[in-house]
């Protein structure tokens, strides 16, 4: 691991600083501290701006709107961003850039990458992520939303309410072992066949929703890879999924800790031993996740990918959050069962930088803390990745040979 930056990377700090400074609000204090309605429109404006500017896909190569950034430039750009408490993006950036845009880079046609990458850019498409199923979830494999080949379109017999494309992995050969039979499709949602269903969450948002397509359709040629190649596709997207929290995190909790630090002296609960010891606690588990992240950095900077190791992180992240939220419970006793002001604008991690240490902050990012340990894959999932790819430990025991369509009635 090493914890130093070289020379060149305070000159491209200084010119990210200068374009803040320049963009930003005069006395901005991060995009918490805007009203719900406030914020989206600044990030639909921000979005704007980045897109005008080329701070959007920083990392696509110049020939399809990116910039071709290093690295380095990548981690202090995403540093400067979440520092300043702004946006690196619009809401479904997530998907439509970090996810099937550097999957299409990857994998795509030419033509693909001609037809949907400056769509992606412009905002023309916004995307969301159609992986898992009621039994393909943790077994993402094992997913069975079928797509056949009907003459020059694919058709399914059996965040996404902003979304108007959705990317799909199907099964497209029911005949074959599981993981052989994929095909990852780009599905337009604005079709009679799909129909979106907000999911109500604990936290009382709706923020994510189930997607059922009934005989929906699209063209031949948006498939990405080979048709029935789409797992190793499908990995790769996870890799981008999982992979680029090692800059932003430990910046983001060590902000979150302040505040909860703050929250502690504001209900005079500072000298409450187990607190104190809590607290510490804490302190000391945000530090390690800077460690983790300078180690996943220095990897990253000395041209490695994000790999297995990347399970480490969202481990030890999200049951973090899940302790430092239910400190955050404790130490609101009463007030946090009638929780009052501004409640977080989005159900994943932690409220934004600049959010007001109200007590429907810490309730919401409670709850929705409960969510972190499952969506992008759960713990326990994490740990066998870790266990077998990183640790080298042998492999589960698995019961699901031969075909698909064999393998499913088991
Ligand atoms: C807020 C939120 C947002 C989401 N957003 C999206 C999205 O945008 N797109 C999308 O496609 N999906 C999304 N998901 C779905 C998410 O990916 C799945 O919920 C997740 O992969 C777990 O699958 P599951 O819910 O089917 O649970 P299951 O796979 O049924 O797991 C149930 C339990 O069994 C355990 N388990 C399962 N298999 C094993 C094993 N082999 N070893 C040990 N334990 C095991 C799991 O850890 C879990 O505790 C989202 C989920 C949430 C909660």
């Amino acid at each position: 691991m090493d914890v130093r930056y070289p020379p060149e990377a305070e000159t491209y700090r200084e010119k990210v600083q200068a374009f803040l400074a320049e963009h930003l609000p005069a006395n901005w204090q991060g995009i918490g501290a805007l009203g719900h309605e406030e914020a989206a429109a600044f990030t639909e404006e921000w979005r704007t701006t980045l897109y005008e500017n080329g701070y959007l896909a920083v990392s696509w190569p110049k020939e399809y709107g990116g910039q071709a950034l290093s690295p380095l430039e990548q981690v202090i750009l995403a540093e400067e961003f979440t520092k300043a408490g702004v946006p690196q993006g619009g809401p479904n950036d997530v998907f439509g850039i970090q996810m099937v845009g550097n999957t299409i880079i990857q994998w795509g046609t030419e033509e693909q990458k001609q037809h949907f990458l400056p769509r992606i850019l412009s905002g023309e498409d916004r995307w969301c992520q159609g992986y898992s199923e009621p039994n393909a979830g943790s077994d993402l494999g094992n997913l069975g939303c079928k797509a056949e080949l009907d003459g020059d379109e694919w058709v399914w017999t059996s965040a996404g309410h902003l979304a108007n494309w959705i990317f799909v992995l199907t099964r497209s050969d029911p005949s074959v072992p599981k993981h052989k039979g994929i095909s990852f499709l780009l599905v337009p949602m604005d079709q009679p066949g799909i129909e979106v269903r907000p999911i109500k969450m604990i936290s009382g948002e709706s923020e994510f929703n189930e997607v059922f397509f009934t005989d929906a359709r699209t063209p031949k040629d948006h498939v990405i890879g080979e048709p029935n190649g789409g797992w190793a596709v499908a990995m790769t997207l996870l890799g981008y999924e999982r992979g680029e929290a090692a800059a932003t995190n430990p910046i983001r909790y060590r902000n979150e800790l302040d505040r909860l630090i703050a929250l502690a002296r504001d209900h005079g609960k500072t000298d409450d031993q187990v607190i104190r010891q809590r607290l510490a606690d804490a302190h000391i588990k945000v530090e390690i996740m800077r460690y983790l992240g300078m180690r996943a950095l220095t990897a990253y900077l000395q041209g490695g990918h994000p790999g297995p190791e990347a399970s480490i992180s969202k481990v030890y992240w999200s049951e973090y959050h899940q302790q430092s939220t239910e400190l955050a419970m404790d130490i609101l006793g009463l007030h946090g069962l009638v929780p009052t002001g501004r409640p977080p604008a989005s159900a994943f991690q932690t409220d934004d930088p600049g959010a007001p240490n109200d007590s429907a902050s810490w309730a919401g990012v409670f709850l929705n803390a409960r969510a972190g340990t499952i969506y992008a894959g759960t713990s326990q999932i994490q740990r066998n990745i870790i266990g077998e790819m990183v640790l080298g430990l042998p492999k589960e025991p698995r019961a699901d040979g031969g075909s698909w369509s064999e393998s499913s009635k088991r």
